[in-house]
Formats: structure tokens, sequence, C-alpha cells
């Protein structure tokens, strides 16, 4: 695979240091190829290139810009399993999981954000004899910082409506995954996108990510990661009164109440609590179930877990592939001994080495699903995020329990509540503390609606409308009327 490379001002250089980082296949520990690892002088030029290219990209009528991301939308539709693949390399998830969620849903980004623009109209007010006209300007260079765990279709999140609203874009994708961020530089090349609108910059968060949130002409940072580097973003940003987007951590519940049909619904509880190896910010690592049902709920949940299909990503039956690395995959394990030491009894699962996946390297990053019961709510397993495939279970006797239980973590970014009573499940998800909740259902995604988390795990909402006033600025313009 030829090296990754930087793209700025439309052309692919390396770093201006001349050096490079390794990415991996964690399915296989194999090296997959090399990416630069830039510093802070190659965000210098991503962001010149951007302030070039800004103006003219900014007044290019919105028709235009969205004729471009139709055309993006089209040109990586076509290369749908192209992008599967790599993504799937890069990140040890099922062919399958990559095609369905990350290759379909990134081009999903484009069209979503090319109608929502076609849609849209600004707002007007007529109040004492004159009438406010509300416009909007883009923001001008805009930095856009996006995790490993599904790292095109979070990056074409942002990049879609940056450019809807007529932004030039420094992006940096998890130095652990460039492969696809580097596909979509080559398809804007492809096609002819003007050069610097879009400039890629991969390297190390606290290099790149740090000199983009600190480069006085970029204007707003819309991160996605951690809630730790979170901190650091904001922290850095706040001084510079930059435009702040942050998507953080989660540690989300999952209830079950008394009156759930779970065996009908136990694909979707499976599903929300191990899709990507539970490497999905809205997985719910909690699963809090109704004292009545647990016992009977428990031996049909573990059951269900023990069916999925753990192994080799290229396979199209695999449900689940490998983690995202060696070192994350001591990090989950290091919960799971966690657990263990907090009382805490394995019902499957376990580390690597209790449970080996058959057939894979042992460089490979490779876990099977983990469900713990006995643990407190208030135990460290039970509150920190891990962001792999555990998920502790817990039994509530009340539904003031189920929501104190639910609600008593720093983190409120999702949740789900399965019931029989839909109005019920409703009434329910209102008293929960986070950005989102479904109800008998998970990851049922419509884009115009808010996304994002409160507490710890995030400030601000993307999605439809708030991404397009996040990526803008607006101003009143008060007109009287003779
Ligand atoms: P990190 O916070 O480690 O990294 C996120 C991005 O930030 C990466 O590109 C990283 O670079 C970069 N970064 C690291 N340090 C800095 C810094 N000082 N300044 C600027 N950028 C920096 O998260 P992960 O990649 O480990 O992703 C997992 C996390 O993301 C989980 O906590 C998960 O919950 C969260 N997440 C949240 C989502 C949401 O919508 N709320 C969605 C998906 C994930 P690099 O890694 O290359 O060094």
């Amino acid at each position: 695979m030829d090296p990754v490379l930087n793209f700025v001002d439309g052309s692919f250089l390396p770093a201006n240091t001349g050096l490079t980082l390794e990415t991996i296949n964690p399915a296989t520990g194999a090296v997959l190829t090399t990416l630069p690892r830039s510093d802070q002088t190659d965000v210098d030029n991503a962001t010149k290139a951007a302030m070039a290219a800004a103006p003219k990209w900014a007044s290019t009528p919105i028709d235009e810009r969205i004729h471009w991301l139709q055309r993006l939308a089209d040109a990586l539709e076509e290369e749908a399993e192209t992008v599967a693949q790599l993504e799937s390399m890069d990140t040890g998830k099922p062919i399958s999981l990559a095609l369905r969620v990350d290759a379909t849903r990134s081009v999903a980004n484009f069209r979503f954000f090319a109608e929502h623009g076609l849609r849209h109209e600004d707002a007007t007010f007529i109040s004492n004899g004159a009438t406010n006209h509300v416009h909007r300007k883009p923001v001008g260079v805009v930095g856009l910082i996006t995790p490993w765990n599904l790292p095109l279709y979070l990056l074409t999140w942002k990049v879609a409506p940056a450019l809807l609203m007529g932004n030039a874009i420094v992006a940096k994708p998890s130095e652990l995954t460039p492969l696809t961020a580097n596909h979509l530089a080559k398809v804007m090349h492809r096609i002819g996108f003007p050069p610097g609108v879009f400039n890629l910059v991969h390297g190390l968060g606290h290099e790149v990510g740090q000199a983009i949130v600190e480069h006085a002409d970029i204007r707003a940072i819309s991160f996605t990661g951690g809630t730790a580097t979170g901190k650091i973003v904001a922290a850095t940003a706040a001084p510079l009164f930059k435009k702040i987007s942050l998507e953080l951590g989660g540690k989300n519940a999952t209830i079950v109440l008394k009156d759930a049909p779970f065996d009908d619904m136990m694909e979707g509880i499976v599903r929300a609590s191990f899709t990507n190896s539970g490497q999905v910010c809205l997985c719910g690592s909690r699963l809090l179930v109704h004292a009545s049902i647990y016992e009977a709920f428990r031996e049909k949940f573990v059951a269900a877990v023990e069916g999925i299909v753990v192994g080799d990503p290229q396979i199209e039956t695999t449900v689940m592939g490998s983690v995202i690395s060696k070192e994350h995959q001591a990090k989950v394990e290091s919960y799971i001994d966690l657990g263990i030491e907090e009382g805490g009894v394995v019902l499957t699962g376990g580390k690597a080495c209790d449970a080996p996946v058959q057939g894979v390297p042992a460089s490979a990053a490779f876990l099977r699903p983990t469900v713990f019961e006995g643990l407190s709510h208030e135990a460290r397993t039970a509150r920190e995020e891990i962001f792999g495939p555990v998920v502790t279970l817990h039994a509530f006797q009340t539904e003031e329990e189920a929501i104190a239980i639910a609600n008593a973590t720093q983190y409120g970014l999702a949740g789900s509540v399965w019931t029989g009573d839909v109005e019920r499940g409703h009434a329910f998800a209102q008293r929960l503390e986070t950005g989102i909740v479904w109800v008998n259902t998970w990851l049922n995604r419509d884009l115009r609606t808010p996304f994002g988390g409160v507490k710890d795990s995030g400030v601000g909402r993307e999605g439809g409308d708030w991404s397009m006033n996040f990526f803008s600025e607006l101003t009143n313009i008060c007109v009287q009327q003779p």
C-alpha cells in the first residue's frame, strides 16, 4: 500500500520533517503503511492554504457548494467497497459492518447535508415596523479532529456541514486510522475539488491536533474524542475565543424495564452492547434490568452474546472483529482485572488468554465480548468508560432506582430504554441526563436531530441545523420599513 501523505493545497506531501509513523492492521498485527508524523509547520502550511482558498469558497454560491457535496457523495459511493476494505483493515472491524455503517453513512453524510442545505431558509422576523434578516457567514478556517472508532463516518459528519456553510478545513484524523481520510483526499483530488478548501494533516494528537487547536487563524474547532483530550482542547481554545464543539466519551445505560418483551428485543440489546467491539461512543456498557426479570434476562443475554461470531474481519459472517490496537486491548483487559478485583463475576468472555479467539495470530488484538455481574454501580468498572467489549449487568427494583443508577455517572451521552409500553418508555427517557435516548431501538439516526452529550460527554450539538449553526457566524440585520 502506498504511504499516506498530507493533503495541502490540493497536493499530497510528506511531513516537513520527513518523519513517519506506522499504521497497523489490529486484526493481524501487520504494518499496513506509513503516514506523516507532521508538526506545527505542516499545520501552518495547511492553514495558509485554507486561508487563501477560503474567500473564494465562501463566495461560491451555496447551490454550487451543494453540487460539490453531491459529487463527493457520488464519488465515495462508487468506491464504497474500497472504503469498507480500508476501514476494516485500519480498525479491525468486520468488513460487513464497515460497508453497512462506515462506507454507507459517510456517503449519507454528504447527501444529507446537500439536501438539508437545499431546504434551508434563513429566518426573518418582523416587529416594530422593522424586518430582521438573519444572515449566515462562514466562520473561516475550521479545525476538525476525529477519533479512530468510526474514522470516515465521523470525519465526513463534520466535513460536509463545514463545506456546505462555506468554510475551509484543516483536518486531523486519528493517527491510528488514517487510511479513509487519505482516501477522501484522493477522491477530492480526482474530482477536481477546489485546492486548499480541504486540507488534511496527519500525525499525533499532542503535536498536530494541539497545533490546530492553538492556531490563531483557525476560528472553530469541532472535536470528537475522549473526555480527557476534550478538556485539553477546551482549555486551549477557550482563551482564544474559538467556537468549540466537543463530542466526548460516555458510559451509557441500557435499561430493560419490567414489562419488556426482551426475547424480541434481545438482538437490539446485544447490538447496543457490542457493535464494533463496544467501541461506539453510543454503546450501552451498563445494562440495568428489572429484578423481576433479571435471571431470565441474564440467561438469554449471555447465550446471545456467546453466539456472536468473533474472528477474521474479512469474512462476511464475522460479527465482531478485533479491538483497535494491542495497547487498547491491554487497557480493556486492565478493566477486566479491575472488575474482578472489585468483586465482579465474569459470566462470559474475559481476558484474551482466558477466552482466546481461535485462529488469530498472537500479534492481533482480539477480545471476546465480556459480561460482568455482581458489581456495584459505583464500582470503577461500572462508572468509567472502557470503550471495549465489556458490559456490566445490574438489577434494579424500582424505576426510581434505575433512573438514579443511570444518572450516577460523570457522563451523559446516550441511553436506551426497552419496554412493552412506548408511552412509559418515553416518559422514563425524559428523566435520563443524556443528550440522546432511544426507546426500543438503538443507533436509529435521523440526521436532522441534535446529536451530543451533557455533563462530561460534551459541549454543543451536531446534526442538521445545529451543525449549520456551528459552522457559520450569524448576523442579524434589522431594516426599518419606510
Ligand atoms: P482521543 O481523545 O484519544 O483522540 C481523539 C482525537 O484527538 C485523535 O485524532 C487524537 O490524535 C487527537 N488528540 C489527542 N491529543 C490531542 C490534543 N492535545 N489536541 C488536539 N487533538 C488531540 O480519542 P480516541 O481516538 O481514543 O477515541 C475514543 C474516544 O472518542 C472515546 O472516549 C469515545 O467515547 C469518544 N468518541 C465520542 C463520540 C461522540 O460523538 N461523543 C464518537 C466517537 C468516539 P491521535 O490519537 O492521532 O494522537
